[in-house]
This record gives structure tokens, C-alpha cells and sequence, in this order.
């Protein structure tokens, strides 16, 4: 396999020479957290007063844990560390779980971020030749600007296109023949259903590559994405309070994303205790950005469960990997007592052949019960009219589920577009429970 490098010697430094660099990083994010009234009560109590208190990089966590409710009530400009006049940007989470938080970036801080998305870039394989169409977001949302400058940097053509509007997409895809796309799966996969209407296949384009992310999605469904369009596709990790895209990015190996540990620290943390892990279990990312002064962030708790590979990767990184992310923390769903992450269902639905591209998870209450019902597309060709072959496809659905979840769901199948499309993040689960 050809591996390529952006920065070689970082990208493959040895662990004493990555901690190195992580412990200077470290002290200058604390000498910028240390000019905030936030940080600087936080860090007092813990005996931290200046970044000459920071030692090794044991001292990080003598730091308590950062939270969204963190910056919500820092809101707008409690947590920066700068003059606003050195503050070039400014983006927000997209608030899919509440009032959005702000991040601010010095002119330095794009540029090192700029840096990572480059690094992930080519760590894909995709050169400057590439033409590549961003197809997340513009605006607050860092999925957009954030992606463009790391592409940009690269030397790629950059098509700006944003989400949505289908029928250009395809149309600029064809036309500029494409390569690389920057997407969300929810919206890849609603594309590929929208084909037809526009009278465009997967082999009319001239794609190559598509890099994933914003949202979890699971292996069955980037088999499936791979198989409908023929191309790689690259999960892509980030969040806006640590800068945006550009956290974690998979190599051409495609087995779990290389965290850029010059730019983040990673722990993975047990979300009840608080207590760090071990490698190779299963728990929250808690992440320190390294390279941001304008709002520095130490410690961030990210709702988002994942674990970190043990294995070295063949690409020859030393930068660790952390699994897909599992789920949220915050997405998680009791159903009668039962422990359910919606990417469980959307696995198991993804692995079933005949499914389709959408689905929706719904919950209601029924005599005193949770009731689970999954709706599922199944692709155009299967409704012949043999409603038998429909009867049993249903019930494999239903008993892949129940061994998965442990839960008796209803199933309904649907026509492809029935249920709503999704052209950045999905929304697929619906919960019309009462509340008690
Ligand atoms: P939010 O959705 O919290 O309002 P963001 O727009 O910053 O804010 O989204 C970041 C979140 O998106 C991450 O915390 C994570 O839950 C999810 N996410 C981003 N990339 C991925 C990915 N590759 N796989 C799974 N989830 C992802
Ligand atoms: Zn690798």
C-alpha cells in the first residue's frame, strides 16, 4: 500500500519525542487558559499558578474535566484567552443537544488546525490532483470552512458547494468529475437514493474517495456506501470545541482513526467514576486541544464513547488510533430497562442486504410499555407485489434485532422515500415516550 506523509517526521515521531512536544504545548495552552478568570480558578486549586507547574504530563490530570455546561455558562466571551482583536474566526457547535457553544481562533490557531486536516488528507492517499467537492455545511458549522482550508492547503481543487440541493451536487460532480467528497453519511446515503430521479449512476461520476463524519455510522454502513458508489471511504472525527474536523483521521489502511496526538491529548475515561482507562477499553474521549490559544479548552469531556487501539498501524504513524465512535453518552436510550445505542440498531439494519439507505427509530409509550418501532426503505426492486418476501424479511430484521438489543421491535417497511431525508447530520430517532 502507498502510504504518504504531509509532515513525516511528526507524523512518525517516537513516543518520547510526541510527549515532548506535547508537554511544551501543553504549557503554553495553560499560560493562555491562565489569562481567563475560569481557568485561572480551576487551575489555582489545583496548585497550578504558571506553566512551569506543569512537569510531566502527569500534571495534566491533577486538572479537572471540562463540560459543554463549561462554555454555555462562560457564554459569549468568558473563556477567551486573547484580545478579540486577534481573533480571526469564529464557529459554533452545530447544538444538536442544546444551546450551541462558541469557539474563537487566533490567525495561528486556523493555521495549526488548517495543518491537521491537510495531514489527514494526504494520510487518505488524496494528492493536490484531487478535485475535491465539500459538501458539509458552511457557516458556524466547522465541517465547512475548516475542511476547505485543510484542502485548500493541500492544493486540491476546492468546490465549496455546502449541503444540499441534490440535483447540483450530482451535476457538479459530473461535470467538474469530482473525486473526493466531504459529506455526512446520512446525506450520502439519501444521494444515492436520489440518483435516479436525475438519471445519474455512481460509474456516470468520478469519484474516488468520500470522507465521513460529523455523525456515527457504523462498518455495515460503510460497506454499503463503498459497494453502491465504488470508492474508499475515510471516517473523519472532530467536534467545534476542539477546532472542528481534523481531531482524528483514518490512513489508507482504513482501521480506526489516528488521532493527531501533536495537536490533542487523548484519555479515554470511565463516564460515571470519572476514572481513566486503559487502553483498549471502552469509554468517553476525553480530549486537550494543544494547539489552540484563542479558547483554550483542557480536559474536554466529549460525550462520545470510542476506545484506543493497542496495535501500532502498518502505515508506520505513531500517533495512536481511537475506534469509530460507538455512540454518545447522550444519545443512549432506555427502552423497558434496556441499554440501547441507536448505532446498534443502525448496524444491524445496515448489515441486512435488502435494507435500503434510510430508517427511522421510534419510540412510543403503550399500556404503560416503551414501544420500539424501526422503519426501514428497502430498495424500489423488492416490492414485486409478494408480500410473503416481505412477511420474512421482516421478521429477519426483527429476530437481527432482538439478538443485537435484547428488544422485540415493530418493524415497518417502507418505499424509498417515505420517511425524511437528511442532507447534513441525520435526526432518525423520534421519542413521543410520556414522560413520567
Ligand atoms: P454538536 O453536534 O455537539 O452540536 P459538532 O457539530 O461540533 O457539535 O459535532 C461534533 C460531534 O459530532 C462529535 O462530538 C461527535 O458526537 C459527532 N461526530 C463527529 N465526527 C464523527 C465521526 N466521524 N463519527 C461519529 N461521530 C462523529
Ligand atoms: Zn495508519
Amino acid at each position: 500500500m502507498d502510504v504518504s506523509f504531509w509532515n513525516r517526521e511528526i507524523e512518525t515521531a517516537d513516543r518520547s519525542s510526541l510527549e515532548a512536544l506535547q508537554i511544551q504545548r501543553l504549557k503554553e495552552v495553560v499560560s493562555y487558559a491562565l489569562k481567563t478568570s475560569f481557568y485561572q480558578k480551576r487551575l489555582s486549586k489545583v496548585g497550578i499558578g504558571s506553566p512551569e507547574d506543569i512537569k510531566s504530563l502527569n500534571d495534566l490530570k491533577k486538572i479537572p474535566f471540562s463540560v459543554k455546561d463549561d462554555l454555555r455558562q462562560n457564554y459569549p466571551k468568558g473563556m477567551l484567552a486573547v484580545d478579540m482583536e486577534k481573533v480571526v474566526r469564529v464557529h459554533s457547535s452545530s447544538g444538536t443537544t442544546g444551546i450551541p457553544t462558541v469557539i474563537y481562533y487566533t490567525r495561528e490557531d486556523v493555521g495549526r488546525w488548517t495543518d491537521l486536516l491537510s495531514r489527514g488528507i494526504i494520510a487518505t492517499g488524496a494528492t493536490a490532483k484531487d478535485i475535491f467537492q465539500n459538501m458539509m455545511s458552511y457557516g458556524l458549522f466547522t465541517g465547512g470552512l475548516g475542511m476547505h482550508y485543510g484542502a485548500e492547503r493541500v492544493g486540491m481543487t476546492v468546490i465549496p458547494v455546502g449541503g444540499g440541493n441534490t440535483q447540483r451536487q450530482l451535476q457538479i460532480m459530473r461535470d467538474f468529475r469530482t473525486t473526493v467528497l466531504h459529506i455526512t453519511p446520512s446525506y450520502l446515503l439519501h444521494i444515492h437514493q436520489c440518483m435516479p430521479e436525475y438519471n445519474i449512476k455512481p460509474r456516470d461520476l468520478f469519484l474516488k474517495k468520500a470522507y465521513l463524519g460529523a455523525e456515527p455510522y457504523s462498518e455495515p454502513t460503510r460497506l454499503k456506501l463503498q459497494e453502491l458508489y465504488g470508492i474508499d471511504i475515510y471516517n473523519s472525527y472532530g467536534l467545534s470545541e476542539m477546532n472542528g474536523p481534523g481531531v482524528a483521521f483514518e490512513c489508507v489502511y482504513k482501521n480506526d482513526l489516528h488521532v493527531w496526538e501533536d495537536g490533542y491529548i487523548v484519555e479515554i475515561i470511565n463516564p460515571t467514576t470519572g476514572e481513566i482507562l486503559p487502553d483498549g477499553e471502552k469509554g468517553e474521549v476525553v480530549l486537550t486541544n494543544l494547539i489552540r490559544h484563542a479558547l483554550p479548552l483542557i480536559r474536554y469531556r466529549t460525550r462520545d464513547l470510542a476506545f484506543i487501539h493497542t496495535e501500532p498501524c502498518p502505515c508506520g504513524r505513531t500517533h495512536r488510533r481511537i475506534s469509530r465512535i460507538l455512540g454518545r453518552t447522550d444519545d443512549m436510550l432506555i427502552i423497558n430497562g434496556v441499554n440501547v445505542f441507536p448505532s446498534q440498531i443502525e448496524e444491524v439494519l445496515m448489515s441486512i442486504p435488502e435494507v435500503g439507505t434510510n430508517y427511522m427509530i421510534h419510540l412510543a409509550t403503550r399500556e404503560g410499555l416503551d414501544r420500539l418501532t424501526v422503519k426501514v426503505e428497502l430498495y424500489q426492486k423488492l416490492f414485486t407485489g409478494d408480500l410473503s418476501q416481505l412477511d420474512s424479511l421482516k421478521g429477519r430484521i426483527k429476530d437481527k434485532l432482538r439478538a443485537s438489543i435484547t428488544i422485540n421491535a415493530h418493524i415497518e417497511l417502507h418505499e424509498p422515500g417515505f420517511l425524511p431525508a437528511f442532507e447534513g447530520k441525520g435526526k432518525r430517532v423520534v421519542d413521543e415516550r410520556q414522560k413520567l
